[in-house]
Order: C-alpha cells, then sequence, then structure tokens
C-alpha cells in the first residue's frame, strides 16, 4: 500500500480558523491512523494576501493543539522547499510543457490559460460524500498562471500534492468545484490525482454558514488559547465537527481520535459550531486535572487582574474551590470577584432548613468561636468538629446549616477552603445576618 501522506496547505493569512483547524486536525489523525506523514505547505501565491508572522502563528498553533508536523518550512522534510513562493521554477517547467503540448495557451497579457477538454466528465470517488461527476461544459479554461508569472491555487496545487506523494486531501467544501480543474491537469501531466474528501461545512447556532466575519462567535485558535481553553479540549471538541467515533462517548483521548479515525464516519450534514458543547468539554478537562496544574494554569490570569497571589496554599485552595465550576480558566476571575462581592440572601428553602433543625445555637457557637481562630482551613474545620462534639449536632444539619449561614448556598465545595478565602469579617457578618431569622 502507499504511504499515506497529506497536507495542510494554508495560505499566511494570519490567525488560524477554526475551520483551518479542522482541516489540519483530520488531515493528521488520517496520517496517524494509517502510520503516514503530516506536512504543512504554506500556499503563499496570493501575495496581498500574505500577512507577516502568518505562517509562524498557525505552526504554532496547530502544535499547542497537539497536531505535530512532520514536514514543513520550519521542520524541513526531504519533499521541499515547503512555500509555493519557493517553488516557482517547478510550476514554470509544468506550464511550458503544456503550453508545447497544446493543452494551454497564453493571453496577450502573459497570463496562460488551461484549455478544458471538450465533452468529457470528471468522476471522482469523495471520501465524504461518495462520488460526485462534473461535465467540463460547465467549466471554462481557467486561468493556470497570471500575467506575473504566479501560479494560481488549482494549478500549483496539483504540481505540489504529486511532487510531495500526497495520497489523501481532506479539505473544505467550498474546494470541490476546483477539484474537477484539479483532476483535469493531473490527467494532462499524466500525473495519478490523491483521493479527495470534502469536509461538511460549519455552521454557527442560527445555522448560518459560521463566517469569519462574524463578530459574536470566537473563532480562532488564539483567542480560545487566550481565554483559557485546554489544547486537549479543543482538539475533541474540533475533531467532532463533521465526524462521529463509533462509541456513544464525547470526550475521547488522543489516541482514541487516531485509533478510531480510519477514513469512514464522516458526517455530511452540516455541524454546529456548538459553544456550549465547547465549553461542557473543556470543563470535563479542567475537572481531570491535578489541582497543583491547574493551579499553574490558573495564576497568570489571576495576576493579569491584580488579583494577590496570597501564598502557594491559597492558590490552591482557590483552586480546589473553583475547580468545578470552570468552564475556561480565565473564567477564575469573575467567579472569584463574583464569590467575594455577591449579596448574601437566604431563599425559603434555607431558611425553612434551618428553622426545621433549630440550628440557631450551633450559629451562635459557630460565630463566637471563629472570632477567636486563625483564619486558615484547618483551623475552621477544626472549629467545627469542636462544636459538633459540644452541641451534638452532626451530619447535614451540621454541614448544611453551617454553609448556609455562611455561603447562601445548599451545595458546593469544601466549606473549609471556601470560608478561609473570604474576609473572616464578611463570615462573622453573614452569621450575623442570619441569626435574625430568630
Ligand atoms: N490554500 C488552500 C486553502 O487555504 C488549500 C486548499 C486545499 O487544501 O487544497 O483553502
Amino acid at each position: 500500500m502507499q504511504k499515506v501522506r497529506v497536507r495542510y496547505a494554508p495560505s499566511p493569512t494570519g490567525l488560524l480558523h477554526i475551520g483551518n483547524a479542522r482541516s489540519a486536525l483530520f488531515n493528521y489523525l488520517y496520517a496517524k491512523h494509517f502510520d503516514g506523514d503530516f506536512i504543512v505547505r504554506i500556499e503563499d501565491t496570493d501575495m496581498n494576501r500574505n500577512v507577516e508572522g502568518g505562517e509562524q502563528s498557525q505552526l504554532e498553533l496547530l502544535e499547542w493543539l497537539g497536531i505535530y508536523i512532520d514536514e514543513s518550512p520550519i521542520h524541513g522534510g526531504a519533499y521541499g522547499p515547503y512555500r509555493q513562493l519557493e517553488r516557482l521554477d517547478l510550476y514554470t517547467k509544468y506550464a511550458t510543457q503544456l503550453l508545447s503540448e497544446g493543452m494551454a495557451y497564453k493571453e496577450d497579457n502573459g497570463a496562460i490559460r488551461f484549455k478544458v477538454p471538450k465533452g468529457k466528465t470528471y468522476v471522482f470517488d469523495d471520501l465524504v460524500r461518495g462520488q460526485l461527476s462534473f461535465k467540463s461544459e460547465d467549466v471554462e479554461d481557467w486561468i493556470m498562471v497570471k500575467e506575473n508569472g504566479i501560479p494560481t491555487y488549482n494549478f500549483a496545487v496539483v504540481i505540489d500534492d504529486h511532487h510531495m506523494e500526497i495520497s489523501h486531501v481532506f479539505r473544505g467544501e467550498e474546494h470541490i468545484t476546483n477539484t474537477p480543474k484539479q483532476l483535469m491537469v493531473y490527467e494532462a501531466l499524466e500525473f495519478d490525482a490523491p483521493k479527495f474528501g470534502h469536509m461538511t461545512i460549519i455552521v454557527n447556532e442560527q445555522k448560518k454558514k459560521l463566517s469569519k466575519r462574524d463578530q459574536n462567535v470566537m473563532q480562532f485558535i488564539s483567542e480560545y488559547k487566550a481565554s483559557g481553553y485546554l489544547p486537549e479540549a479543543m482538539f475533541n471538541f474540533i475533531a467532532l465537527l463533521g465526524w462521529s467515533p463509533p462509541i456513544d462517548q464525547e470526550i475521547l483521548t488522543k489516541q482514541q481520535f487516531i485509533d478510531y479515525f480510519d477514513g469512514t464516519r464522516f458526517v455530511k450534514a452540516p455541524s454546529m459550531f456548538d459553544r456550549d458543547k465547547l465549553k461542557f468539554i473543556n470543563s470535563k478537562y479542567i475537572k481531570s486535572l491535578s489541582v497543583e496544574a491547574l493551579s499553574q494554569f490558573i495564576k497568570p490570569y489571576l495576576i493579569a487582574h491584580q488579583i494577590e497571589i496570597k501564598n502557594d496554599t491559597w492558590l490552591q485552595q482557590l483552586t480546589s474551590v473553583f475547580q468545578e465550576r470552570l468552564h475556561f480558566i480565565e473564567e477564575i476571575v469573575t467567579l472569584y470577584q463574583n464569590f467575594l462581592n455577591q449579596s448574601f440572601e437566604l431563599n425559603e428553602d434555607m431558611v425553612s432548613f434551618l428553622k426545621e433543625h433549630q440550628l440557631q445555637k450551633l450559629i451562635e457557637t459557630f460565630e463566637l468561636k471563629i472570632k477567636t481562630i486563625d483564619w486558615s482551613p484547618e483551623a475552621i474545620q477544626q472549629s467545627m468538629k469542636d462544636i459538633s462534639v459540644s452541641l451534638g449536632i452532626k451530619g447535614k444539619p451540621l454541614f448544611m446549616g453551617l454553609r448556609i449561614a455562611t455561603t447562601a448556598e445548599l451545595h458546593g465545595p469544601s466549606l473549609p477552603n471556601m470560608l478561609a478565602l473570604l474576609p473572616k469579617e464578611t463570615v462573622i457578618s453573614r452569621l450575623q445576618y442570619t441569626l435574625k431569622l430568630w
């Protein structure tokens, strides 16, 4: 069997868009499933659109996502150069050949057009959509080399895919109508064409095609990175945009994705860019981190928002209190600020719980006790134990009672950890407020 070699071929227009990341990822997964190579080729022939630093940021963000590159302008490789503008001689050679064989012709301004053969049908088996066919009548003679001598995408891509021994091409469905033009060039030059798979479009929550200009949806990988989405979560989410695994599971490891991604199970219907699903997946990955590791992700966001990190222990307490609630790491800032500033109000259920279990004494004693202790989770925990023994209150009335009286919540993370994050005076005044119920 021919070695699997795939490529992701971005124009260096700057930011890595979610749709491009999906193209890269599907190619990568397919290559790794078959122990093949994943190549990045830079398609920089549209010079007006090239952005300084665009290539580097694309490569860095791919690797951040865990899409490791075997060959590229930076990684090197045996099939280079990997930038189209460095391959112009090669395109010229084939353009000259097609001209001399009468399969292309020059215009007055020097541009070269491909002469579309008459009465032909171009058929290919698309890996996503099945058999597709196009009639040559529907395609006009098209420009393959512009008057400035630079090839167009449809011409250069064929030469490059052939010379780089690309076996499979997964790309966006906007390229379906380019495929017959490319097949014509393969045929004219007597090259074998790779297998193509055109992935379904990505739509927004209103079912409209996701447009890069839509300001309401964050669409660039760098923005997700900056907000504290984990690369493993992004990888997981993107892999499910137009493909589904054979098991009923939404969270998979990278190795599972590689194992299952065998070129089947593509989804033909548009895939929705569902932000809640992305948040959900990210929160799952956040929950699976150790407190230690998560605290290191949290730290820079606190620093950036001038939140004082008292010491490592404090940072870990904060982390363990909010780990279950975080959807993305930057959210720590608002969660923590709301936690400090929230108004304290007890609802009916809370009030009836406190009254039913006659917890006035418990709250009074706790209020007196904490006035005398060091303000640490350990000391708070110890006070709770002491009071439990002296008043003979334990279990739910003890724990839920104190939680309600200090946080106005029925459930939550470790209470001593939570309380130690608040100023002691705040907790005392909440207890005093609660005591007014009687
Ligand atoms: N440079 C093209 C793009 O960014 C590549 C398309 C292809 O994969 O053939 O859309």
